[in-house]
């Protein structure tokens, strides 16, 4: 038995107890591959299904004691992990922390939702239809979750988390609860203050507004409509694999135009569907993705100058130079 074995045992130990004492899920050696829309990825150490605040608490101040690695994962749908997993723990919101609560509005006010963050971004437009609000029909095909697309001010044909998000709850990495309002939240292109000072988002509060139900519901089917006709559906990605490089510049135009559709590196392809989606066509590895994406990085440069940059989180030990 050597120190860190023993360490290893302490700190399984005192998860255990957190997690029987608060009644929350703790799983061992999860395969990412299966908790990411990628399917890549290594085991994770554990994973813990958070549905209690305290219980959370707990746990983040016990990270910060122990310096234990960990990782807050919402439905997995940006995230590229690697090949060896994660040496920590993934702290993952349960049910208790989807729920969402349609707010009866004052006269003369807005109509809000309030959004659990473990809740899925469809199902938060499916009640805002359902309300006859408008203001997240381009959001609505977007798979993540709530608190997911609030980190990443996710967004789509136009429409964004920034232009309805009014408020958050979240906690810092000290176990202490805040609220703050929309313009404390840095909110810009796949931007959000979390990315610098990171905490665990527990809800969101969007402000929409009365629209007809029948124009609400006709928008997302043709949003919906677009995706399914121009993205790769049908095979395992992270959705857009770079982010716009400039403000009238797009990932997927300069990919094409370089002729780069149909690359591939081992498992990994740039789809020839969509030249802004990486597939993981057969079984590709983490590293199948970053050697394509480099190759593809390095011809954009080259014939256009742009520099283009990994939207996709990267989790565990993934071998990924920025420029
Ligand atoms: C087919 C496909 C299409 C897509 N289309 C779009 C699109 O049109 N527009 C777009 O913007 N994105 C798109 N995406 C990317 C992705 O769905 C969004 O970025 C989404 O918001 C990520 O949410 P998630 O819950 O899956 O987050 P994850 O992938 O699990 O995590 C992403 C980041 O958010 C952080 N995070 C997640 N939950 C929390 C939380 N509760 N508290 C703190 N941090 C948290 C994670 O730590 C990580 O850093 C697409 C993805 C796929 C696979």
């Amino acid at each position: 038995m050597n120190a860190s074995h023993d360490k290893g045992n302490a700190m399984r130990e005192m998860l255990l107890e957190i997690c029987e004492r608060y009644k929350m899920k703790l799983l061992e050696q999860v395969p990412l591959s299966e908790h990411t829309s990628f399917h890549i990825g290594g085991h994770a150490d554990y994973w813990i299904e958070v549905n209690d605040k305290e219980g959370l608490s707990c746990l983040l101040k016990l990270f910060s004691e122990t310096s234990t690695s960990f990782f807050v994962m919402g439905r997995g749908t940006n995230i590229l992990a690697a090949d060896d997993g994660f040496r920590g723990v993934i702290l993952h919101l349960g049910e208790h922390f989807a729920v969402n609560e349609f707010r009866e509005q004052n006269a003369g006010s807005k109509p809000t939702l309030c959004l659990g963050a473990a809740s899925t971004l469809v199902k938060a437009a499916k009640i805002a239809e359902e309300h006859s609000l408008t203001g997240m029909e381009g959001l609505s095909g977007i798979p993540g979750s709530v608190g997911g697309a609030l980190y990443m001010n996710a967004g789509a044909y136009g429409y964004e988390m920034r232009q309805i998000v009014t408020e958050c709850e979240y906690m810092t990495y000290d176990g202490e609860l805040h609220t703050a309002a929309a313009d404390a939240l840095g909110l810009a292109y796949r931007h959000s203050r979390f990315m610098e000072e990171p905490a665990v988002i527990l809800s969101v509060t969007v402000e929409l507004e009365r629209g007809e139900k029948s124009e609400i519901t006709a928008k997302m089917q043709d949003f919906l409509k677009r995706r399914n006709d121009k993205q790769p559906l049908n095979f395992p990605s992270a959705g857009s694999t770079f982010k716009r490089p400039g403000e009238n510049a797009y990932a997927s135009r300069l990919i094409d135009e370089c002729g780069l559709k149909g690359l591939t590196f081992g498992g990994a392809q740039v789809s020839e569907k969509h030249a802004g989606f990486v597939i993981n066509r057969s079984g590709a590895t983490c590293e199948d993705v970053t050697a394509l994406c480099r190759q593809v990085r390095e011809k954009v440069k080259s014939e256009t100058g742009y520099v283009l940059e990994l939207e996709p989180v990267l989790l565990g030990d993934v071998k990924w130079e920025s420029e």
